[in-house]
């Protein structure tokens, strides 16, 4: 089904600028994920990221000739069709609603606060032998998501599944009018984005406007008794449920019910990052494969690899054969350098610098896979579940101890939108990323603020701003607290130094003259009472007389430091701080004809000194999901620490445990062993029942002395075996609570995890 430029310009109630003859039926959003480009109409979005007005001229170059704009215009190529309207998101909107319109046929809506991805894959598979089944890709369950979603819907398809998504009041009337469903689902609701409601009714209120368009409602309960589930984990059992309620009201035979749900896929649902071997970077999305998950996929792969090399290793799309030119388009245009496929579909087209290898089996892949280096390369894995691709990833991870640093990027991402919503469109965002971006990962976690567009990452040390550059990462970045001998480097890598003294100043410019450059942006740091590092107000005159004889360098921009902006017992001293800083910063920018940035709140002072942001915020320990301010925020941690039990012991009253005995047991008791000790951050002092780790939900008592890289806990009484997860903070200990038995704060907690600690990060 292609739409014409009038009919689509008639669709969505937009001015026809300019039109031309194409015909089109993909949509797009993102300049980067363009494939069918001469079918392609592209929407220029304005969202806190990107403006999509921007890329209109690249977007021409890569073939694409039909633009929905919301701003006035000129084009001057010709052959290219303009549709001007007020708002482009809700033309998007507009046209999913008409394009809706045109099919008649079952249309599954899933919304609830947690599971619906889940239950929306578990039943494409339940229900894929009885048809031809058109689903949203990934989590896209958005208020621009739904809309994508709805646009891949085509004549061939004789059933859909669409999940919707809100966070706040108004928006699931919206995506009601857009998904039309036929069968409503309400997936377990729960504190999941609560932000913008006032309470769980609203929300639950908020969340039935999705089924306006469902005539009866039915709630299933004793039907489900009977049927036995392949999970153990009450989440899965929950989703499991849901999913058995859909097919009994599509008329389902129990027992049909039954065999299909034995072979659900239980696997877990994510996009799964970690390290592997020879130093490279394997992203594990091995649970399913279809044309759009792959587009997704592969766009996350350039956008973490830059310019290592990449090796994709794929099973075929049974849609989507290799003998459909838009799958090796997509191939090729993915900058991929090495594809290993297993399946027999011949290959025609590939770009002749793509190395390709093709094998019959998993079998023969797996059996051949140490023939090849995979230094520094960022390998995607991606295939259908039958053909057990994550052998493959077996085979590739880096082998090192078992306790694993659990870092969930969604987390990440969510944190991020909160602390967005909490300062004006026009504040500029600084992330702290230093000392390994608080424990959470050095690299990772910049390059995902990359992609999610922040204006500048701070580090503390240039060493860590040269790692993030040899990264592949462009943007702007601060280092807080340099080092003079490193200012040669500093300047190659350019990055932008935190400038505290005259003296300081002068090396840097020495530097700077030795290197030949000019108009280097430095920013000023101003002592207000952290006593600290900073320019005193009575040194500021003489460096304004500096600057001036100086030009290679400018100001880019002045800040000072809150010393407690999170307790607001000593409010009065941080009112005399920020006091401080308008004077002090005002004095500086008043002494130059260019703009200079001004910024002063972290974390705590974003929550609780909302109205002092000036032109930039500086984001830390929030971003990554620790609470500060009192005012708090919906933030959740972003990590999670885990290990494994490698022994497990009994013991006879009277037996003692570890270096110096300082734990006796006082009646029989069992103990486990676990691989991970102070050297790794489990202070010394949290041994001989100071602490506990959770074994599922019980708690079990350190006991011992804590080793270097062994540690030992009480489970007396529990079936704990070898292999067991232990968790050590994560659900049920918070990171608040380790950081107050270790007598500090989660600060040094998250950054205490030795860097041996594996760190595995997952998205949807
Ligand atoms: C680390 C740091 C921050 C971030 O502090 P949080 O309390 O983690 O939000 C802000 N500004 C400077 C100068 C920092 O060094």
């Amino acid at each position: 089904m292609k739409y014409s430029v009038v009919e689509l310009a008639e669709s969505i109630g937009g001015q026809l600028l300019v039109s031309n003859d194409c015909l089109v039926n993909h949509v797009s959003i993102d300049s980067r994920s363009v494939q069918n480009s001469s079918s392609t109409v592209f929407f220029a979005l304005e969202t806190a990221k990107r403006n999509g007005h921007d890329f209109i001229d690249s977007l021409i170059q890569k073939g694409v000739s039909v633009f929905v704009v919301s701003k006035e215009m000129t084009i001057h190529h010709s052959g290219i069709a303009v549709i001007q309207v007020k708002d482009t998101l809700l033309a998007l909107q507009q046209l999913a609603i008409y394009h809706r319109s045109k099919f008649n046929l079952p249309v599954i809506g899933i919304t609830g606060s947690y599971g619906k991805t889940i239950v929306k894959e578990w039943l494409y598979q339940l229900l894929s032998p009885d048809f031809l089944i058109c689903r949203s890709p990934k989590s896209f369950n958005s208020q621009i998501g739904v809309p994508l979603s709805i646009m891949l819907l085509n004549e061939n398809h004789t059933l859909a599944i669409f999940e919707a998504g809100i966070s706040e009041v108004g928006e699931m009337s919206k995506l009601a009018k857009i998904i039309q469903p036929t069968l409503g689902v309400l997936t377990r609701m729960g504190e999941a984005h609560q932000d913008g409601f006032t309470s769980l009714e609203q929300k639950l209120e908020e969340k039935k406007q999705l089924f306006v368009s469902v005539s009866d409602s039915v709630t299933y309960q004793d039907e489900l008794t009977g049927f036995t589930f392949p999970f153990e984990d009450k989440s899965s059992i929950e989703n499991c449920k849901i999913c058995v309620a859909v097919l009994l009201k599509m008329g389902y035979n129990k027992l049909v019910i039954q065999e299909r749900i034995n072979h659900l896929s239980p696997l877990a649902l994510r996009l799964e990052m970690k390290k592997g071997i020879e130093n490279s970077t394997l992203i594990n999305d091995g649970y399913n494969i279809s044309y759009s998950s792959l587009v997704l996929s592969l766009e996350y792969l350039k956008a973490q690899a830059k310019a290592f090399p990449t090796t994709l290793i794929i099973t075929e799309i049974p849609e989507t054969p290799f003998s459909d030119s838009k799958l090796i388009e997509l191939i090729n245009s993915s900058e991929v350098n090495r594809l290993l496929v297993v399946g027999t579909d011949k290959i025609n087209g590939l770009d002749k610098e793509i190395e390709l290898v093709q094998y019959y089996s998993t079998t023969e892949l797996l059996a051949q896979l140490k023939e090849f280096s995979f230094r520094d390369h960022y390998v995607l894995i991606k295939g259908s579940r039958h053909h057990r691709l994550e052998q493959v990833a077996k085979v590739l991870e880096e082998k090192n101890h078992r306790t694993v640093l659990e870092i969930s990027l969604n987390q990440l991402s969510d944190n991020l939108a909160i602390y967005r919503k909490k300062i004006a469109p026009t504040t500029k965002l600084m992330v702290m990323v230093k000392a390994f971006a608080y424990g959470s990962g050095a690299t990772e976690i910049p390059l995902f603020l990359e992609q999610e567009k922040v204006d500048y990452l701070g580090v503390a040390y240039t060493d860590e701003g040269i790692a993030l550059r040899k990264k592949g990462i462009t943007m702007p970045i601060v280092v807080m607290n340099p080092e003079p001998e490193t200012f040669m480097d500093l300047i190659k890598y350019d990055l932008e130094p935190e400038v505290y003294s005259l003296e300081m100043l002068d090396e840097l410019v020495k530097d700077l003259i030795v290197s030949n450059k000019k108009d280097y942006p430095v920013h000023i740091k101003l002592e207000t009472g952290m006593n600290r590092l900073g320019f005193l107000p009575e040194q500021l005159p003489a460096l304004v007389q500096y600057l001036y004889a100086q030009p290679e360098v400018y100001v880019r921009s002045a800040f000072s430091h809150l010393s407690s902006a999170d307790d607001l017992a000593e409010k009065e001293y941080t009112l005399k701080q920020l006091r401080k800083f308008d004077d002090y910063s005002s004095y500086l920018i008043s002494n130059f004809n260019y703009p200079i940035h001004r910024h002063v709140l972290n974390t705590a002072g974003i929550e609780n000194y909302n109205d002092h942001q000036y032109d930039m915020v500086r984001l830390g320990i929030g971003l990554y999901g620790i609470n500060v301010g009192e005012k708090v925020s919906n933030i959740k941690p972003i990590s999670r620490l885990k290990t494994v039990v490698i022994q497990t012991k009994k013991l006879e009253k009277g037996d003692s445990i570890g270096y110096g005995r300082k734990t006796k047991a006082e009646s029989a008791m069992t103990i486990a062993m676990l691989p991970i000790g102070y050297s790794d951050g489990i202070r010394r002092s949290l041994g001989n029942r100071k602490f506990s780790f959770y074994w599922e939900d019980q708690a079990c008592e350190l006991v011992g002395n804590i080793c270097m890289d062994v540690c030992m806990i009480d489970i007396s009484g529990l079936a704990v075996r070898v292999g067991d997860e232990i968790e050590i903070f994560g659900k049920h200990n918070s990171i608040e609570d380790m950081a107050k038995a270790m007598d500090t704060i989660p600060y040094e907690v998250l950054t205490s995890i030795s860097q041996r600690v594996k760190r595995v990060f997952y998205k949807d």
